[in-house]
């Protein structure tokens, strides 16, 4: 298997991504692009962010899809895919090589959210919340020590989780009721987290507590917490879709965190959540695009190669085609969406409306398509015997977690408020 770390080092220096640019990626595209006089179509992509393409769905199609029905029964995320997304550099895609990272940039990070939830929605989330909020979380506001101790375990071994959401604090997350108390070398850690992505899994948390209420949200800090500190998962969620990626409530009692894991400043943890989930929300969007395509694919390929009714393949009735290019168009959209927020981040302009908005259209997307799948593949896309009924499943999520639609509305009318005003 290609690993990622291989496809960086084998590229000349000169056609490596510079992390924060999406410039660069001009310095690699093909000759025939150089005609286009303006920037490249936002969907072009670098030889390099090619190649990782190449090599997730590679990876995707041989190693996760045989497993895939298997660990949705099981709801339990197969360990050896685990280790071989580590093996193969994938759970370090932004971080530094000099941290054992592929040091690439975002946009590779979410092509492979996106080519994963092809195959399964589960094992992309999990890639997903552990690079795109964990790793630059702790990349981005982490100290030398942390960046140093953690960064090579989350890209090597460990697997992260991002603990926000409490019992009684979703949508409204910084009304939090986890406490922090200062010591003298360190802070006291009490509350419980809710449908936390990874925790069966993970050995490190990024945990948000209050460490004074009485400065409401700009009381909340950002903790890095090891497992072994004394987080305890108290219960697993059995749920409607992505069965296979753990969601579990965490308990934390007088539990003792030294004070070089405090992420950031005291009192930024709404920050540090704020601009980790602003990006966060590009990969939840590319995740519902994988899945959009992955359901297209097998229900197309059904549909024009396999299933014959009335003497003709299914895919020929006029009522079927205008379905599926309805379909086409809307996974075209949502994957403009998709990539212009990813390039907008790296640009680093403003890019949370355009974030929102992907998130937003591409869980519709992802909704729309895979029912629609459903139906073309007519008895047997209702059972078992294909995973369409479980893209169907897994689309749901994709309205609900890092913000409820009504949530990503919100953010983009307000947004649109301010520049009008
Ligand atoms: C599978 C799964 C994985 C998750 N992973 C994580 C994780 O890793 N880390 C983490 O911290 N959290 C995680 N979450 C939590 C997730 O982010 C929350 O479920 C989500 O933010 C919604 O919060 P809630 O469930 O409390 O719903 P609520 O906030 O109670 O919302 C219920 C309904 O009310 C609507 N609503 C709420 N407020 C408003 C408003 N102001 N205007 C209009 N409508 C509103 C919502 O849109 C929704 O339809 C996960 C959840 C699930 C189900």
């Amino acid at each position: 298997m290609l690993s990622i770390r291989s496809i960086t080092r084998s590229l000349p220096i000169g056609s490596r991504i510079c992390q924060q640019s999406a410039m660069k990626a001009s310095t690699v595209r093909p000759l025939a692009l150089r005609a286009y006089s303006t920037r490249p179509p936002v969907t072009h992509f670098s030889e390099e962010e090619e190649m990782f393409r190449d090599m997730v769905s590679k990876f995707a199609d041989e190693v996760i899809a045989p497993k895939v029905r298997e660990m949705d029964e099981a709801e339990q995320m197969d360990k050896t895919i685990i280790q071989d997304m580590f093996d193969n550099g994938l759970m370090g895609i932004e971080t530094p090589e000099e941290f054992g990272g592929a040091g690439a940039n975002f946009t590779s990070a979410i092509i492979v959210v996106e080519e994963l939830a092809k195959v399964d929605p589960s094992v992309s989330v999990m890639n997903d919340v552990h690079n795109t909020l964990v790793n630059t979380c702790i990349r981005s506001w982490g100290s030398d020590a942390l960046r140093n101790k953690y960064l090579p375990q989350l890209a090597a071994q460990k697997v992260g989780s991002f603990a926000l959401s409490e019992p009684s604090s979703g949508s409204d997350a910084f009304a939090m009721k986890s406490r922090a108390t200062k010591t003298d070398d360190g802070y006291i850690l009490n509350g419980s987290k809710m449908w936390i992505t990874n925790a069966a899994e993970a050995e490190l948390f990024i945990v948000f507590a209050n460490l004074d209420p009485s400065k409401g949200y700009k009381g909340i800090t950002a903790f890095v917490v090891e497992k072994d500190m004394g987080v305890q998962i108290a219960k697993k969620e059995q749920k409607l879709g992505i069965r296979a990626s753990s969601t579990c409530v965490l308990n934390f009692e007088d539990v003792f965190i030294p004070k070089e894991n405090l992420l950031g400043e005291e009192g930024k943890g709404y920050k540090i959540a704020i601009e980790c989930l602003n990006e966060g929300r590009i990969g939840i969007a590319a995740q519902m695009l994988g899945l959009a395509g992955g359901a297209f694919k097998k229900a197309t390929g059904y549909a024009f190669n396999d299933r014959k009714q009335f003497g003709q393949y299914i895919g020929e009735f006029q009522g079927m085609q205008h379905q599926i290019g309805q379909a086409a168009t809307e996974i075209e959209a949502a994957r403009l969406l998709v990539y212009n927020a990813a390039r907008l981040k790296e640009a680093g302009v403003p890019f949370t409306k355009e974030a929102a908005m992907a998130k937003l259209y591409a869980s519709q997307v992802a909704g729309n398509v895979a029912s629609k799948a459903v139906e073309w593949m007519g008895g047997v896309g209702f059972t078992r015997e294909e995973t369409l009924e479980k893209f169907f499943r897994d689309s749901k999520i994709g309205a609900i977690y890092e913000g409820t639609s009504n949530i990503q509305l919100q953010t983009i009318a307000k947004i649109i408020q301010k520049e009008s005003a």
